[in-house]
Parts: structure tokens; sequence; C-alpha cells
């Protein structure tokens, strides 16, 4: 049995950023991850938002801490050396009930203090935005708005925790959850964790972990979205975010150019009597780019390197019926963050989650010190952590001077990023364990190929690394990728690669 003041469940941003919050107070804190690495579950597949707080209701939670977190972006990202980029939005309108609706979300938006809203004619939009359709007839702009890559922020949370104390167990599904004297008692395959607190994160799973010891309240019931990314070819098609407020009922176009050059396309929403699952739909996929044609007809689609799909947590109030437990009333709309005695339950946040990680981390951390009578600050915590190499974004002498420390960074392995060796043997020094893993802290496997000319150089070096055979190297943490030995000498660019 182990002994903590605070065990978080879930590892994706809420529990990363619950655990980062809770590491500056002076408490033991224990994350349990059911999977081999975090950012593996809804947090890895979302629209990349820094929401203003100008879409959600007055007097909520919800709008208190997105206001809040929008305004403390750029500090939050700074400590924690993460991209970020303020290039605001301009929700187009293309017609008269559209027209209505920004209005509103104008009016709203400064009753809850969001600065420099302003609507704009035609003329100013297309000044601003001239690959935008001309028929768009009223646009509100949001200066505020911006973008992040939310693995990015992710690992960020993850890595400064970790550094600060915070202990994070992998393959650690917690299974049972039980009462016991002073706190709870956590089972896990092969552990038994013994808390104080325990502050449930476990996102599509947060009802079913809550239900482990609380009769059912909130349970989530999943719809799935899916998304389209453009090659950074693209970069600068769009230099805002735009959203397309439809005139009809149904879901508009998001377009957002994301800090990796990329432009992300997206998301739709599938009807909620389709099985939700992490797959594609190509109903979904072809909705998107009948959108793209109307709302920005000169985006070439050609250039679509990949597709994905999303999960919403959708939580809804639930009573019991005939033994069964049915949905009462709507979705619910607002955060759900429950107090019971001791446990404290995140159930079925969606967005502005991204936008809202670190507020919210904060939030449950000081709900959780309450419960632990105010144990303090931690005099060792550090809010820095120094983010992964980018040799990409290094200037000329900056890029020289590293290659001279350690030429395994002028050695160009995944060539349509430009990601070099040593930023791979980076990611994988710093937790990577699958290929996923090194995508989403290094970009190799992102561009154009997805990987198909840097995958075996990856697969090899992981499987050096975890001391494995190639074949029980996966992709994200499922199948492996392949079945045998390497027989081809991977592009590990000792050869012919390019070198910075
Ligand atoms: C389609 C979509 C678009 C979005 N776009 C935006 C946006 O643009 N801007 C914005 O601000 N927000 C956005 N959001 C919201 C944001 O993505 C989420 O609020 C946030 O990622 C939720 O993170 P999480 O930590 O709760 O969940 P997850 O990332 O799913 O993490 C939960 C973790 O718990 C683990 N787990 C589950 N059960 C157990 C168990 N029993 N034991 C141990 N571990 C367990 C899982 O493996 C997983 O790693 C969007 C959400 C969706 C669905």
């Amino acid at each position: 049995m182990e002994y903590t003041d605070v065990a978080v469940i879930g590892a994706g941003l809420l529990g990363c950023f619950a655990a980062r919050a809770l590491a500056a107070l002076d408490v033991h804190v224990t994350v349990l991850e059911a999977r081999e690495d975090v950012c593996t579950g809804v947090s890895r597949a979302n629209t990349a938002i820094v929401y203003t707080g100008c879409d959600t209701r007055p007097g909520t939670l919800k709008t208190e801490l997105c206001v809040r977190a929008n305004r403390d972006f750029d500090r939050l990202c700074r400590e924690l050396d993460v991209r970020f980029s303020r290039c605001g939005s301009l929700m187009a309108a293309f017609g008269p009930r559209a027209e209505g609706v920004l209005k509103k979300k104008l009016d709203q938006g400064r009753e809850n203090g969001v600065p420099g809203l302003e609507l704009l004619g035609p003329a100013e939009i297309r000044a601003m935005e001239p690959n935008l359709s001309p028929d768009a007839t009223l646009a509100l702009y949001a200066p505020g708005t911006g973008t992040v890559g939310p693995w990015e922020l992710c690992i960020a949370a993850f890595e400064n925790a970790r550094d600060n104390g915070a202990d994070f167990r992998f393959s650690q599904e917690v299974r049972r959850l039980a009462r016991s004297e002073g706190g709870f008692l956590l089972e896990t395959d092969d552990n038994t964790y013994a808390a104080k607190v325990v502050i449930n994160c476990a996102g599509l799973r947060a009802d079913a972990v809550r239900e482990l010891t609380e009769r059912p309240a909130v349970r989530i019931f999943p719809t799935a979205a899916d998304y389209l990314v453009l090659d950074d070819r693209l970069s600068g098609f769009v230099k805002h975010i735009i959203f397309h407020e439809p005139e009809e009922k149904g879901k508009g176009l998001t377009l957002v150019p994301t800090v990796d050059g990329a432009l992300l396309a997206g998301p739709t929403e599938r009807p909620r009597n389709t099985a939700p699952d992490w797959a594609t739909s190509r109903e979904g996929l072809e909705e998107l780019r009948a959108l793209c044609g109307r709302i920005v007809p000169g985006l070439p689609l050609s250039e679509t390197i990949r597709s994905f799909a999303a999960l919403r947590p959708n939580p809804w109030a639930v009573r019991e019926e005939n033994g069964q437990w049915a949905r009462d009333g709507r979705s619910i709309s607002s955060f759900t963050v429950l107090e019971e005695d001791g446990l404290i339950s995140l159930i079925g946040i969606k967005t502005p989650g991204l936008t809202c990680a670190a507020a919210l981390g904060e939030h449950v951390a000081a709900m959780a010190a309450r419960i632990l009578d105010d144990p303090g600050r931690n005099p060792r915590f550090d809010p820095r952590r120094r983010g992964i190499t980018r040799v990409h974004d290094l200037n000329e002498a900056e890029r020289a001077d590293l290659v001279r420390r350690d030429p395994d960074y002028g050695q160009v392995v995944c060539r349509c990023r430009g990601v070099t060796l040593g930023e791979i043997e980076e990611a994988i020094r710093r937790g990577a364990v699958t290929l996923e893993g090194v995508k989403r802290r290094a970009g190799a496997g992102m561009g154009r190929c997805q990987g198909s000319r840097c995958a075996e150089t990856v697969v090899k070096l992981l499987a050096e690394a975890l001391g494995v055979p190639p074949w029980q190297v996966t992709k994200d943490g499922g199948a492996a990728l392949v079945t045998g030995e390497l027989h081809h000498k991977p592009d590990n660019g000792q050869k012919k690669a390019p070198r910075y």
C-alpha cells in the first residue's frame, strides 16, 4: 500500500494542471493514469482555441474562469515555455439570423468583461481576411482569442508538476475506489493507494469513476466530431480563427491557424444516435469539405494531410426510472465540479476546458486545501519549465551552437517538419514511450507524409530506449506497428538525410 495526501485520477489536461496546482502546496500528490502517457484522451483531439469568454453565460463559474484564464494565458505560456498565438478571432455571419446571434454575443462578451470586442462590416472583414467568402455580412472580432498546442500545454503541465514533486504513475487504471477511515483506498491491477482526498479527472470515464463510490447523479453521453488538418504550406491562408455562425440550425465551421503553421478545420457534430468512437466518419468529413467550399471557397482541400475524430464528454443529470438511469432534462452546459466528502469530480468538462485547465486546476487544488486544513505553500515550487528543443525555431547562430554541443541536433529525421534526431532522443528522455508520444512532444510525423519516412527510425530509437524489440513498440499504446525485426537500415540521417 502507498500513502499520499491527494490522488488525482487521470493525466489529461485537467489532471496534469490539477497536479501542478497541488504541487504548489505542501502536500504529496500522486497521479494515477490508466494509459502509458499523458494526453491520450479528450485533451489530444480538440479545436486548440483559447477562448475569451464571450460565448458563455454571465455569472457562471465557466465564464469567470474563462475570462481570467484568457487574461493569464500569456503568463502561463511564458512560465511553461509553450507556444501561444493570440491571433484573434472573427465570428462571421452570412445573413440576418446569424447577425442577431453576433449582436447578442457582443453584449454578452461586454457584460463578461471581455476587452476589445467589435462588430465589423463586409469591407473590414475583407481587409482582414481576404480568403473568407464575400457573402459574410457581419463579423464579431475578438482580439483576445488565441490558439495553443493542446499536447504541448498538457505535456508542459505534466513536466512542471513532476519536477515540483508530483508523482505520476502510468498504466494504473483505478478499478476500485472505496471510502476508508480518513480518506479513500484506490485499487489498480497491481497496487493499492491510500489518499486523504481524491480528484477525479477521468475525462470520458469521470462519471464511472465517481460511481465507484457514489450514486449516479451526472452521466456522460459522448458524441463524436470530425476534423481536417491542412498542410503548413497554407500558413497565412487565414490569419485569425474563423467561426462561422450558420444561418440554419446545425454546426458552423471553425478554422484555426495553429501554432505549428497547419490549418485545422472542424468540428462536426455527429448525431446523438450514432455510436461514438475515435474513428472519423465519411459523412462528417464530407460535411466539413462542403462547409469549407462555402465559407472559404479558395481553400485547396487537396492540401489535407490528416483527418481525426474527437469525443465530446456531454454531461447530463440522470434520474432513476424503472431500475435504469435515464437522462433528466437538458445536457448540463456549466462546468460540473462536485465535492462529496473528499471526492472532487470534474465531470464532462467540454469547451472551454483547454482554456480553463490551469484555472480549474487551481480551483480544485483550493478545494483540496480546504479539506486538508490549509497545508500551506510548497516553498520550493517553481512554476517555470524549459520547453522541448525546437531546432527549426532557432536562429542560425543558436542552431550552430547546439549542433556543436550535440551533433544529433544537426541530423534531420522528420524531413517534413525538420525534426532532428536530437529532438526525438530528447522527447524519449522526457517521457515519450510510443510513436504518438514522440509526435506530441517533438512533432516528428506531423507533416505532409504523416511519418511514413521517419516512423521506422522513431520505432528503432524507442525500442533501444525502452529495452524492447521493435515489434513491442506501439503507435499509441495499442497494437505494435511492425511485426518483426527492422530489415532496412533506418533513415537516421547518417548518410543522405539533410543536415542543419
Ligand atoms: C471536440 C472538442 C473540442 C474542444 N475544443 C476546445 C477548444 O478549442 N478550447 C477549449 O478551451 N476547450 C476545448 N475542448 C475542451 C477540452 O478539450 C477538454 O475540456 C479537456 O481536454 C478535458 O480534459 P480531461 O483531462 O478532462 O480529459 P482527458 O484528456 O480525456 O483525460 C482523462 C484521463 O483520465 C484517464 N482515465 C480514465 N479513467 C481512468 C481510471 N479509471 N483510472 C486512471 N485513469 C483514468 C484517461 O486515460 C485520460 O488520460 C474541446 C473538447 C472537445 C470534445
